[in-house]
């Protein structure tokens, strides 16, 4: 077993922890990264099939994620402009694909009248909360207790004006059932971004992409770093603390240091056995944060025969298995990429089936917006990040109904030696890789301050 001393320790080479070590590094502390997988980025992965770059985790960049855009800007990193030409489908309840254009659906215009209503409902509300303390917003403790389900007809009667919207945080960013978190979480989810205008705004919140893939943002901190610094295949089980020392046990490696950066999602914060264990308010918090879980779909064709037809590859239906659809071809390749996205119930029940129904189910329910030639892609590909151990998940975590206004107030306390970092945890940029930035700067700052002090 190795043993480092170092300054700062960071468990988990995510973007979170990855910003942490990287700007600790740069204020000249020393620091040593442990990650449990054999690579680097977490819940940002890519691989290549076949030709086509697929990014199986996170991906996209919008304007306001003005962390990450620091980020990549210093790390010389570019983007592109996801494929947005063309008019967009909607599949209706009874099954019609109905291409259009411009912001509202193609529904009845007293239901686009009710979603406006439901929007501007959330704009405002949203408007008054700061990210970073949903907790205080003055109704925080009314709206964490009622669901979002039913929060949405308490204020609407038109049913599908509650599901449009509800899509947008339920199976669109929460990826859990929208009677299962609250509403303050669902106006925590539109404040993060800016406005609930801007999540329900795909051109905004699905702006651009990263040349080299959102992987290798976290690559290129790894390469910057270097090999003496940034340790793969070691999971910290043990984690030894007392107020200005920790002890952190990876499978090859031990590392003591004054500070540690617990850079792994809330979810997972249990796997770790903590001597003295934490305290108890910690030990309750860290049990109401819990994953969502969606399903992304890849299907890569020889060419993105969509844009022949004059459309873009943007899809939604409600009531669709895939409830969102997008061209995600990557820059410069001649194939055309799909990407759909299968949340919460509608995954259960996928994973119920074997791998051949399971793709016959998906790929139809994908050309009832886009055709038959959407049945047969060269590449077929299903991200399931729950069923990694590192994650089990996905996008991230949120909290059970009631649960941000009683135990969000504690979840960013440091405990002694202990900060917490993740995406999981951010106001602005929440569950997003930008929130991930900024939280493990914000880490790397209070740790620096704390050092110096
Ligand atoms: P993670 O990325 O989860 O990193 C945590 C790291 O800790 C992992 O590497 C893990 O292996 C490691 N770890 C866990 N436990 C231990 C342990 N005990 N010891 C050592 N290491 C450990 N965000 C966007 O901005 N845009 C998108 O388009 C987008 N799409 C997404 C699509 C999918 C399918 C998924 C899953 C996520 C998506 N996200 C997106 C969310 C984004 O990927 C996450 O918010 C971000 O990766 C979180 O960063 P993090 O560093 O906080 O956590």
């Amino acid at each position: 077993m190795e043993h480092l001393e170092r300054d700062v320790v960071v468990i988990g080479a995510g973007p979170s922890g990855l910003s942490a070590a990287y700007e600790l590094n740069k204020a000249g502390k020393s620091v040593a990264v442990l990650e449990a997988r054999d690579r680097v980025g977490g819940r940002t992965w890519t691989d290549v099939m076949d030709g086509a770059t697929i990014e199986i985790g996170g991906q996209w960049i919008s304007p306001d994620q003005t962390g990450l855009y620091s980020l990549i800007n210093e790390l010389g990193i570019e983007t592109f402009e996801r494929y947005k030409e063309g008019k967009s489908v909607y599949l209706t309840e009874e099954g019609e694909a109905i291409a259009y254009e411009g912001a509202d659906f193609p529904v009845a215009e007293s239901t686009v009248a009710e979603m406006d209503k439901l929007v501007k409902l959330m704009n405002e509300l949203a408007a008054d909360m700061d990210p970073d303390k949903p907790w205080e917003h003055p109704q925080a403790e009314e709206l964490d207790k009622i669901s979002f389900h039913h929060f949405l007809r308490q204020h609407c009667t038109d049913e599908l004006a509650c599901n449009n919207v509800g899509l947008f945080i339920a199976g669109g960013m929460l990826t859990k059932p929208a009677h299962t978190f609250s509403a303050l979480q669902a106006v925590l989810m539109a404040s993060s971004a800016g406005s609930f205008d801007n999540l329900v705004d795909e051109d905004f919140i699905l702006d651009r992409r990263i040349v080299g893939s959102m992987q290798g943002v976290s690559k290129a901190m790894a390469e910057r770093l270097g090999e003496d610094i940034v340790f793969l295949n070691n999971p910290v089980l043990k984690l030894e603390w007392s107020e200005d020392a920790v002890v952190a046990h990876g499978s090859s490696i031990t590392v003591s240091a004054k500070k540690v950066v617990l850079a792994v999602p809330p979810n997972l914060y249990s796997r770790i056995s903590y001597v003295p264990a934490l305290p108890r308010k910690q030990q309750i918090t860290h049990q109401h944060q819990s994953m969502g879980l969606v399903i992304k779909v890849h299907a890569v064709y020889e060419t993105p025969f969509w844009r022949n037809e004059g459309l873009s590859g943007t899809c939604f239906g409600p009531n669709s298995l895939v409830q969102e659809l997008y061209d995600n071809t990557y820059i410069g390749e001649e194939t055309g990429t799909l990407v759909g996205f299968i949340s919460d119930l509608n995954a259960d029940a996928m994973w119920e089936l074997d791998e051949e129904q399971r793709r016959a189910a998906i790929l139809k329910a994908m050309a009832a917006y886009l055709g038959e030639k959407a049945l047969e892609p060269k590449v077929f590909y299903l991200s399931d990040f729950a069923a990694e151990e590192w994650t089990r998940g996905a996008y991230a975590t949120s909290y059970d109904l009631g649960g941000l206004h009683r135990f969000g107030p504690a979840q960013n306390e440091n405990v002694g030696p202990i900060y917490f970092s993740s995406s999981d945890l951010a106001g602005e940029g929440f569950q997003h890789v930008d929130g991930a930035v900024r939280m493990g700067r914000r880490s790397a700052a209070r740790i620096i301050a704390a050092l110096d002090g």
